[in-house]
């Protein structure tokens, strides 16, 4: 007998739930059972992806959820006016059609996805604010659209030189009005005591992450890194102390793994290091194409991971004063973002990562239509090639369409690095 649910016709809303359910479980079962030697403590963050993804499930009920459009919004100062930070930038290609009706079609898939996101209002906790640092244009001008569905959007200004002084002070200033804003917004005043607690809470997470990294410099890589990015990638939304909790167990298993030389590909794969344009739940396509050809991630240089852990806040003296200018300075001068007019640093980080992780190669991916990415990539390659380097330069979107074409290119670099390795250790 059919039951009225049975003959219940599918609103498009739920049906955009269904679509955005489809994507994230596909991926998390590609990450559960389609790599060699899957860590058991993983199994947090599958079930928290599904929480939140397929199930919408509230994890901040009764908090004031504060969206941030990009990582230059500091979370030390949400954490101290009681607010949670939850991180906008999204990675479903069903938000990214539905965003494609609002923005140019050419747009950066990430921010037609953010902006689709509110188009379809499935959030499993909905922001109550939105702060938009004024970061690439594209995220610039989203904040315009999401505002015109009822929400609340504050810019924050944001320097796009980094090393004058004047930026620094630039910066400084807009972080205070940021500081001055959510405290009006939360009425409540930012204490001495809540800023240090936060800036304690967010350097331990970030310790933990370093900690976590320091095992994927071992001959037997213990993590794959598209694991790596769904880890970080949950710092975009989940209970801090949940999080770290989950990253301590992945660390007791990592130690396990050491002890007994456990690793996750063969001692001939390519190690890579990972930049560009950010991997985010669930599209990560890239990654897992890599890693899928046998090659493993021991390191990326991407606003998803390595850049919301690397840099700490460095506090002199711990009065409200100090404590502010310091979180503002790690928000500028630590950002390898390529919004900046000059970026060394990226440079620099990558080859560090290269040189400290003993990797084989850079594989950096822009997304189709941001154009900053797609304009240091010269940059980038021409110094790869100088340090001797390889480098492999993909253009990719959110759209499941292309895999084939993708996943020729990577295999065939991938075993071009093999094929260098297994000479080198000959000759040695
Ligand atoms: S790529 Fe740059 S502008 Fe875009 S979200 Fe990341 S840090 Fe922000
Ligand atoms: S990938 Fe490019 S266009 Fe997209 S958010 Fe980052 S910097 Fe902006």
């Amino acid at each position: 007998m059919r039951t009225n649910e049975q003959h219940k016709i599918e609103t498009p809303h739920e049906k955009q739930n269904r679509h955005k359910a489809m994507e994230a479980i596909k991926v998390i079962n590609i990450l559960k059972d389609e790599f060699k030697n899957p860590m058991e403590s993983m199994e947090y963050f599958y079930t928290l992806f599904d929480d939140v993804y397929c199930r919408q499930k509230s994890l901040h009920e009764g908090k004031t959820k504060i969206g941030t459009m990009c990582i230059q919004i500091p979370s030390e100062i949400i954490y101290a006016l009681d607010g949670v930070p939850i991180r906008l930038c999204n990675g479903f290609y069903t938000d990214d059609e539905i965003g494609s009706d609002l923005m140019p079609q050419k747009a950066c898939p990430l921010v037609k996805a953010t902006v689709g996101h509110f188009a379809s209002d499935n959030f499993s906790d909905k922001p109550d604010i939105i702060f938009s640092p004024t970061t690439c244009d594209q995220k610039t001008k989203a904040g315009a659209v999401i505002e015109g569905f009822g929400y609340k959007v504050v810019d924050v200004d944001y320097p796009r030189v980094k090393e004058s002084e004047a930026s620094r002070e630039y910066w400084r200033r807009s972080v205070k009005q940021f500081a001055v804003d959510l405290s009006k917004f939360q009425n409540k005043k930012l204490s001495r005591s809540s800023l240090k607690s936060a800036v304690q809470k967010i350097g331990y997470a970030q310790s933990l992450y370093h900690k976590l990294c320091e095992y994927r410099k071992l001959e037997h890589v213990p993590i794959n890194g598209t694991h790596m990015f769904m880890v970080t990638g949950a710092f975009f939304f989940d209970r801090i102390d949940s999080w770290t909790e989950a990253v301590e167990k992945l660390l007791d298993e990592c130690e396990q793994r050491k002890k007994q030389n456990i690793g996750v590909v063969a001692k001939v794969s390519p190690r890579i290091v990972y930049t560009g344009s950010p991997p985010i739940f669930p599209n990560y396509k890239i990654p897992t194409l890599i890693e899928q050809s046998d090659a493993v991630i021991v390191a990326d240089e991407t606003c998803s991971s390595n850049r919301m852990f690397n840099d700490m806040v460095a506090v002199d003296e711990w009065n409200l004063y100090d404590m502010i200018d310091s979180i503002s300075d790690k928000y500028l001068k630590a950002c390898t973002c390529p919004i900046f007019t000059k970026n060394d640093d990226r440079i620099r980080r990558i080859i560090d990562l290269v040189k400290n992780y003993k990797a084989d190669a850079v594989v950096y991916q822009a997304f189709a239509g941001c154009t900053v990415y797609e304009l240091e990539q010269r940059s980038v390659l021409e110094a790869m090639e100088k340090e001797g380097i390889p480098i492999l330069y993909l253009e990719s979107d959110y759209s499941p369409s292309q895999g084939g074409q993708l996943s020729t290119r990577v295999e065939a670099f991938m075993e071009s690095i093999k094929m260098k390795k297994k000479k080198k250790e000959k000759i040695v």
